[in-house]
């Protein structure tokens, strides 16, 4: 009697309790100052832990800070990018020709003589001289190792020499593959090495080994907690989907995973539809095609001509379409998809790319309960800007592209269109259910640079730009807990610290002002994951 007596009272006590704190859920600040958890899940929110605290449980002071459901990247591309993120040539942190070089060098210097070169990240938006570069940049520095570096934006990539005869790119052909293109010399036609959308995929990199992406898994999970995110829409190959299944299989999970994957037909929504799941931890949730290409690499899909193409385009250049979007592919995906209840994620950057989306959506049936996303919606008709919250399509941002972006998009699309560009409050007001996210490795999983832009306005160089679609912070927050959740399907898991909600909380290193004014540099200073603290 004695012992059952015993094992009820532990019951009732906690196995973790974060006390004295500010608890932040729900869009909101509450009351409450206490989190308390029980078999990885949240027990109860207070203000006294003394009643959940027995014996055993641990205790997590959050020394007057705020506290916070783990945040939602609705969009990322881990399974796929993981090696290149853990170990590959990271470009971003070049600003100029001759650092981009430089860089280039440096890895292929470390590199056998047979390896290719892969890097990612490189914009010369902020360059001095913002020439678009070329393959006699690198070939010098190569070693005779192919190379293909992608843009920051993922949709245009720079091939040496090498890899542009492996490829068989020369300047009698081969001719642009439908939704690519490929750079060429006006006069000579010989290829400049810059390949954009489908064009890229004439490159063919070869894929990491499983072996190689295991390993590299945990760094970027681990990368991703450092920042405070606790879960992630994951958009990759169908190939990819069996390296997050062992992760999820195994013991030390401590990452949870809404799955997306590239599709080209509707057996790929069959095939997704088959696939196990570990629930809580990994779901498959739908698949992604793409629509156009991006602002960066000008092959956003426009009803009006870029203002200032690249000198390779001609003068009435108005970007690129995906075949899939009027052959018919993608209708008999979001047919299938509809049918199986599972969702459609399509990619439009372009205004006109997603004036198209929103029509083909329009078409499936019960559109509302299924919960279509389009990713990025970046550039937007006026027009079409209210349609997301009327037909129930999730806008899926990244808000800090705009951050990127805001240097060079008035340049490039002119003033009037900029203005109806990352459109954030615009889409609230129209009760579209905004999820955020990053699109990493695009650029930096850490959401609290977007949490910024959005709240601010502030793009990359200091300068504040197109404010009028500023957010509040809790509006941020919630588009980075409950609505990407809800954009995952896991909102009746995660995003909310609530009685039965998974354990994924974060304690910040601070107390946050609701102006955003002491965001730069906001970290977790404790994350918690399904009740075990992981960092
Ligand atoms: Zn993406």
């Amino acid at each position: 009697m004695l012992l059952v007596a015993l094992a009820l009272a532990q019951n009732g006590f906690a196995d973790l309790v974060v006390v004295n704190g500010k608890v932040w859920t729900d869009g909101a600040l509450t009351k409450h100052t206490v989190v308390a958890v029980k078999g990885g899940r949240v027990l109860a929110l207070g203000t006294d832990a003394k009643k959940f605290t027995g014996p055993k449980t641990k205790r997590v002071d959050a020394k007057g800070n705020w506290i916070l459901p783990g945040l939602i990247d609705a969009h990322t591309h881990i399974a796929d990018r993981c090696v290149g993120i853990a170990f590959g040539l990271d470009l971003r942190p070049a600003k100029s020709k001759e650092e981009f070089v430089a860089l280039v060098k440096g890895q292929a210097d470390k590199l056998g003589k047979n390896d290719w070169i892969e890097g990612r990240g490189w914009s010369v938006e902020s360059y001095p001289d913002k020439t678009p570069p070329s393959k006699e940049w690198i070939d010098a520095v190569s070693g005779g190792r192919p190379a293909f570096l992608v843009r920051m934006d993922g949709h245009s990539g720079l091939a040496n020499s090498k890899a542009l005869a492996l490829a068989g790119i020369t300047k009698d052909g081969p001719a642009d593959p439908p939704g690519g293109r490929i750079e060429r010399d006006p006069v000579t036609n010989e290829p400049t090495g810059l390949l954009a959308d489908a064009a890229m995929g004439l490159i063919k990199v070869p894929t990491a080994s499983m072996e190689l992406r295991n390993r590299a898994l945990p760094l970027v999970i681990d990368m991703a907690h450092s920042h405070g995110v606790t879960a992630v829409g994951d958009i990759m190959r169908p190939a990819s989907y069996s390296l997050w299944q062992s992760y999820a299989k195994s013991s030390r999970k401590s990452f949870r995973v809404g799955a997306y994957v590239n599709a080209d037909s509707p057996k790929t929504v069959q095939w997704l539809s088959g696939q196990p799941k570990v629930a809580g931890w990994l779901e498959p949730r739908g698949v992604k095609m793409y629509m156009d290409g991006s602002l960066g690499s000008r092959s956003a899909y426009m009803f009006e001509p870029f203002t200032k193409p690249l000198p390779t385009q001609p003068a009435d250049w108005k970007g690129l379409a995906f075949p899939g979007a009027t052959d018919g592919t993608y209708a008999a995906i979001i047919q299938e998809s509809a049918k199986r209840k599972t969702q459609v994620i399509i990619h439009a950057i372009g205004d006109r790319a997603n004036h198209a989306v929103l029509n083909l959506f329009q078409k499936a049936p019960n559109l509302k309960s299924l919960r279509f996303r389009v990713e990025h919606v970046q550039h937007l008709k006026p027009a079409d800007i209210n349609r997301f919250g009327a037909l129930g399509v999730i806008p899926s941002m990244q808000p800090y592209h705009k951050a990127d972006d805001g240097r060079y998009c008035e340049d490039v699309i002119g003033a009037e269109r900029s203005r109806t560009s990352y459109t954030f409050k615009s889409l609230l007001n129209s009760k579209a259910n905004l999820a955020f996210g990053s699109d990493f490795p695009v650029v930096t999983i850490n959401p609290w640079l977007g949490i910024e832009t959005a709240v601010t306005g502030e793009i990359e160089g200091g300068k504040k730009w197109m404010t009028q679609e500023n957010i509040t912070l809790n509006q941020a927050l919630d588009s980075y807990t409950r609505k990407a959740a809800f954009a995952i399907k896991m909102e009746t898991q995660i995003g909310r610290l609530a009685p039965g909600y998974r354990g994924d909380i974060l304690v910040l290193d601070r107390s946050l002002k609701v102006d955003g004014s002491n965001l730069k540099g906001t970290k977790p200073a404790v994350v918690i994951v399904d009740g075990r603290v992981v960092r």
